[in-house]
């Protein structure tokens, strides 16, 4: 499964805040095996979010987007997801339903905080009061980290692929002299390698086959100079 990551705010372009919300899915969602072809952070406005959406829907097969939900003038993102779709925005009945069963009355609830693009699922929101929505592949969730992250633990279930095992050499030497070891291990094993220079330099192998990478791994082991 191939999936792209929207993270929405001017918030996040400024370097105002961090984008953990990235971070934190991409490693969700690697870890179920997905591959994660694109994150990209558009600001807080109608037609640069509906056009990421409008590509990426058609591009991948799913688009999880965060941030900008709400009934706050900033607050765009369902407004835009409607947009991408061409449908209206509409209180939905179940989102506001649920709402009060959680103890908010829809009296004191601002107005459109349960307004969803037609035809929209709700995906509820445990920790906050802005709820979510699935779109055909567009899972909109919210910025707040607490809030995303219990929504993606709703659908997390939905996002599934090939899991790969991983292996990390770690090497005290310059990342150059050890190109003739990584080749090697390239046209003995079927396995992806990264290399990634620090102070040391870790070597990383992967495979969907777990046999493949414990070996590349092991033969790397006893021919790099290890850290003490
Ligand atoms: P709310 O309904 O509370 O307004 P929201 O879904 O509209 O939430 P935003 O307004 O975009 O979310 O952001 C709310 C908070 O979450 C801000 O403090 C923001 O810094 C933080 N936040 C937003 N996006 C991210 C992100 N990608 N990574 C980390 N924090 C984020
Ligand atoms: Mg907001």
């Amino acid at each position: 499964m191939h999936v792209a990551l929207v993270t929405v705010g001017d918030e996040l372009l400024a370097g105002r805040t961090t984008n953990t919300n990235a971070t934190w899915l991409c490693e969700r969602l690697s870890e179920r095996g997905v591959s994660v072809e694109r994150v990209t952070t558009v600001p807080d406005r109608v037609e640069d979010i509906a056009d990421v959406i409008e590509t990426y829907r058609t591009a991948y097969d799913a688009v999880i987007v965060t941030g900008g939900l709400g009934p706050t003038h900033d607050d765009v993102t369902m407004e835009a997801v409607a947009a991408a779709f061409d449908r209206p925005l509409e209180e939905h009945e179940q989102a506001l339903a649920w709402l009060e069963d959680h103890g908010y009355s829809r009296g004191d609830l601002t107005e459109g905080t349960a307004a969803l693009p037609a035809g929209g699922r709700p995906l509820h929101n445990d920790v906050g009061v802005a709820p979510g929505v699935t779109l055909e592949e567009v899972y909109v969730l919210p910025g707040v980290p607490s809030e995303m992250k219990a929504m993606f633990d709703r659908i997390a279930a939905e996002f599934s692929g090939t899991p790969t095992y991983r292996e990390v050499v770690v090497a005290n030497e310059p990342e150059s002299a050890l190109l003739d070891r990584i080749a090697a291990v390239r046209t003995q094993y079927d396995v992806s390698i990264g290399s990634y220079p620090g102070e040391n330099v870790r070597i990383a192998i992967e495979s969907p086959d777990e046999k493949q990478s414990t070996e590349a791994a092991a033969w790397l082991r006893e021919r790099v100079e290890r850290v003490r």
